[in-house]
């Protein structure tokens, strides 16, 4: 896979570089606020939301719900919209000279549907080839959180995780598949509650039929304890 130059300088740099198809489209403004500021702001907005519903908010039920939600937005499920959030690139030097691919599986994944703002809930599975730098293995978790924890596309999500751990690696060996349910269709629209979606992306030696194979084998090992 190509790198496209200016994408990892943004997802490096963090702020206000934006444009660029596999980035996610950010204002330019973007970052002048404070996350405080942002909670007040949104605090305001899910009020109106709900009283424009008819809602009465003085009601004790529904009296927290508007910092709730605007707090569980900027903190938690679009934490990742925050650069100063991006797990920080520490590698190490492969000394034990593992060559083989290195696979993370099931790793469970949270993001949001950036069309209906409803729950993206699945697994990622993640691999490399070492090109003499390593990571540590929850690195791999953390990269795939914070880039689900933005309002997304899986498509963009997958090549996301796959370019930073590319960049963090200094290798095209990387790969990644995302296999999800999006609730937009399951619990509403056409209601499929069975229908998942499966986005891939193979950088360098995955685009390789046996390699791509052999990681999709790993995929398909029962893991128990
Ligand atoms: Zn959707």
């Amino acid at each position: 896979m190509k790198l496209e130059k200016n994408i990892g300088d943004f997802e490096s740099l963090g702020d206000d570089h934006i444009g660029t198809s596999a980035s996610t489209p950010l204002r330019e403004d973007a970052f002048k606020l404070s996350q405080d500021e942002k909670i007040d702001i949104i605090k305001q907005d899910v009020r109106h939301i709900m009283e424009t519903l008819g809602l009465d908010l003085t009601d004790d039920s529904l009296n927290g719900t508007p910092l709730r939600v605007a707090k569980m937005f900027v903190k938690e499920v679009f934490g990742g919209l925050d650069p100063k959030r991006k797990p920080t690139a520490s590698t190490f030097e492969n000394k034990y000279k593992y060559g083989e691919m290195l696979v993370e599986k099931n790793i469970t994944m949270y993001s949001t549907c950036e069309h209906h703002l409803l729950p993206i809930v699945g697994k990622a599975h993640v691999a490399y080839i070492s090109n003499g730098t390593v990571v540590g293995l929850s690195k791999m978790n953390r990269i795939v959180d914070y880039f689900a924890k933005r309002p997304q596309v899986q498509e963009r999500l997958t090549i996301q995780i796959v370019k930073e751990l590319q960049q963090v690696l200094n290798t095209e060996d990387v790969a990644c598949i995302i296999d999800a349910k999006h609730l937009c269709v399951n619990s509403r629209g056409i209601r499929d509650v069975d229908c998942s979606t499966v986005t891939s992306e193979f950088g360098g030696k995955f685009k390789e039929k046996e390699i791509k194979r052999e990681f999709l084998d790993y995929i398909k090992l029962e893991t128990t304890f």
